[in-house]
């Protein structure tokens, strides 16, 4: 049986306690101190990790870094204000910010290691106030080199004006068709005005045209313009065309009434200004963002009893405009209703969007499934019939004689969306959108490319992510290069080198050391810590890699409240006519505040913890001329003894003990 001291002895083999007796204190050679005397053989190293945040977002927008800019950590050149620095920062993945901050549903945040102290830190109300901040100062964006390069951009709205916007900062010329009158698809004619706000939308885009992007509205290629014409005229062509129809209910009747239409199509009705009230009871069906904005839109509008029949919001829907006594008649509460084949916890619509749409007077109904729209003589919806929806048994039952029927004088199918394909037949796919690869080029068609909605409808952050790439693959095409291979974490990370390069600590070249140089002949021709040709001890896992809060340090984070943004959402009383925005954004003092509830994971943020903590004073702070973000402190390795308290320490797990492992 083994005895303790047995086990202290094997323990002392296997290096897992200290070696160093009391008074042991004469150095040894440095090359012992590092690999023989310590208890792991290894010394720290900095490991640049992809933060959870940016890992989630689907624009990969380098959200530590403008996050790190805000605090103040990362700072700007001379001359720069650190509010247009964190602009650009996150821009350079997601050129509309401001929009971002009030619509993304922010997948960032549900992302966040912060999630695992108290809270997630507010990454969206941070990002709006970026974008504001752009916008009140005018900044502008600048377009790269010109290449002699042009590309047609098929479709306005977000995935078009992104590519358009990261193929003008290439250089590439860029044509952008679009066939409605205004610029920004879906970002206009689907959200509505009080979420996106059409002055921040409109400077947003203006920003990008201004990049010197030719646009042609009301132009629709496939009828106005034919693919045979824009291949005679570009380069490449891009397909950012979004899911335009909306997908009628699959059941008895509902393509036989005009009563019945899509959410996008009511929704384009009112963004276009035509849509003014509705009349009788408004049944929508469906769970996700669109059908919110339906219900929320019903209930701003309210509605008119004794409506005109041309007047009737099926008829303005399918292109009459009302009378001008439509708009002016006194209105009152519309009676609305939506319904959703999921249970309410079940729905894709953020949970604040439903809380919010329940709070302004909408009556919501989970687990109900339509069955059939009931007409009348007329040939009129006067009610959806549904059944209720069983989910007890994992799996989704409908149940047997539990159907009825919802009286109602509009129905709105919010239930998804498909491409409009007209004039672009055989660029199709069977399901009605069109498919890409993971570079986003067509397969067979060479030279045609197709991102956003299209694709696969998502988000706006979704398809911005998509436009930034397939710009991409479209550089590589026109320069006649090989797509390369995308990386695993695929998103716009923090460049070490870039930032050296940025602060006038570009390395030396490197020069290979001959065998009768002095350098390699002192050094033995091993290490490189006395050039500078290197980046020392740094390792980049950024596209590979995503850090865990199970990485960092969480005990060094005091409990702080998150910095809400006030949020103004009327009452069922108070909704009728309300199309003010619902957030104010925060201040600069709360958004600073909120920023440095930012734990930087995966990214020294200069807390000093390893230079205090370090028994062996071996870690220190880089000289202020040398030091920028990345690079704050650096390991003295005749000093390390491998303890690994650094990185027991290290708040943000950057510090990895590695060096010297065998
Ligand atoms: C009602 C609604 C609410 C939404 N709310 C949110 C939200 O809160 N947050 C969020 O992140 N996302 C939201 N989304 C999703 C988001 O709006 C879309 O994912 C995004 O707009 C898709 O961008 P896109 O550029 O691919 O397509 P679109 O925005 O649809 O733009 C495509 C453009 O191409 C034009 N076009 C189409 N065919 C042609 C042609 N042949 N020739 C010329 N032009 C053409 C269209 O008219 C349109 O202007 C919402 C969507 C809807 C419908
Ligand atoms: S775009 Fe959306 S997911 Fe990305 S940082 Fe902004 S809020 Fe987060
Ligand atoms: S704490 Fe900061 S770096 Fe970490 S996931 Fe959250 S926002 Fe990103």
């Amino acid at each position: 049986m083994a005895t303790p001291a047995d086990k202290a002895k094997k323990d002392s083999t296997d290096h897992t306690f200290r070696r160093y007796e009391d008074g042991d204190f004469k150095h040894l050679p440095w090359q012992q101190e590092i690999f023989d005397a310590d208890t792991t053989y290894k010394c720290p190293t900095y490991i640049h990790k992809t933060p959870p945040c940016q890992g989630s977002c689907p624009s990969g927008e380098d959200i530590r870094g403008w996050l790190n800019i805000v605090r103040g950590i990362e700072k700007p050149a001379e001359g720069l204000d650190w509010q247009e620095y964190a602009f650009r920062r996150s821009t350079d993945a997601n050129p509309f910010p401001s929009v971002m901050g009030r619509v993304c549903p922010a997948p960032c945040e549900d992302g966040c290691n912060r999630n695992e102290v108290e809270d997630f830190v507010g990454i969206n109300s941070v990002e709006q106030f970026i974008g504001d901040w752009a916008l009140t100062n005018k900044l502008a964006f600048t377009a790269g080199k010109e290449s002699g390069k042009k590309v047609a951009v098929i479709g306005g709205g977000p995935a078009g004006l992104a590519a358009a916007y990261q193929l003008r900062r290439m250089g590439h010329g860029v044509t952008l068709f679009d066939d409605h009158k205004d610029l920004g698809g879906m970002m206009r004619y689907g959200i509505p005005g009080y979420r996106t706000p059409r002055d921040v939308l409109d400077g947003e885009m203006d920003r990008i045209i201004d990049m010197g992007v030719e646009k042609r509205m009301n132009t629709r290629i496939g009828k106005d313009i034919s693919i045979k014409q824009l291949e005679k005229d570009f380069d490449a062509v891009l397909f950012a065309i979004g899911a335009q129809s909306g997908r009628a209910l699959p059941i008895p009747n509902a393509d036989k009434v005009t009563n019945c239409v899509s959410g996008v199509a009511f929704l384009s009705a009112f963004n276009e200004g035509r849509l003014k009230t509705v009349a009788g009871k408004v049944v929508v069906v469906g769970g996700g963002d669109t059908s919110i904005d339906v219900v929320s839109v019903a209930r701003r509008l309210g509605r008119i009893t004794n409506i005109h029949d041309k007047d009737r919001p099926e008829n303005i829907v399918l292109g009459h405009t009302a009378h001008d006594v439509a708009e002016i008649a006194s209105r009152e509460g519309a009676d609305v209703m939506l319904i959703s084949r999921q249970p309410i916890e079940g729905m894709t619509a953020a949970k604040h969007e439903i809380d919010d749409a329940t709070r302004e007077g909408v009556e919501i109904q989970g687990s109900l499934s339509p069955v059939e729209v009931i007409i009348d003589d007329d040939g009129r919806a006067t009610a959806l019939r549904v059944a209720k929806m069983d989910y007890s048994s994992g799996k989704a039952v409908v149940v047997e004689g539990s159907e009825f029927d919802i009286e109602c004088d509009l129905i709105v199918s919010a239930i998804g969306q498909t491409g409009n394909m007209e004039g672009l037949e055989g660029f199709g796919n069977e399901r009605g959108l069109m498919d890409a690869d993971k570079h986003y080029q067509m397969p067979d068609k060479p030279g045609f490319f197709a991102c956003g909605d299209i694709i696969r409808p998502h988000l706006l952050t979704t398809v911005i992510g998509q436009a930034s790439i397939a710009a991409i693959s479209i550089d590589h095409y026109l320069k006649h290069e090989e797509m390369v291979k995308r990386p695993k974490v695929d998103v716009h990370h923090f460049d070490l080198l870039d930032k050296l390069r940025e602060t006038n600590h570009t390395p030396d070249e490197y020069k290979p050391a001959g065998p009768d140089d002095e350098r390699a002949i002192d050094r033995g021709l091993r290490g490189t810590i006395d050039d500078d040709y290197a980046v020392h001890n740094y390792e980049d896992r950024g596209n590979a890699e995503i850090v865990a809060s199970t990485e960092l340090f969480l005990g060094h984070f005091e409990h702080e409240d998150r910095n809400k943004r006030v949020e103004t959402v009327p009452d069922s009383s108070q909704v009728l006519g309300h199309f003010e925005e619902r957030v104010a954004g925060l201040s600069e003092e709360a958004t600073i505040a909120e920023a440095k509830r930012c734990m930087s994971c995966g990214m020294c943020f200069e807390c000093d913890n390893c230079v205090i903590y370090c028994p062996q004073e071996a870690v220190k702070r880089t000289p202020k001329e040398h030091s920028t973000m990345g690079r704050y402190v650096y390991t003295d390795y005749d000093r390390c003894i491998g303890c690994h308290i650094c990185a027991d320490v290290c708040p943000t797990g950057y510090i990895k003990m590695g060096l010297g492992d065998h």
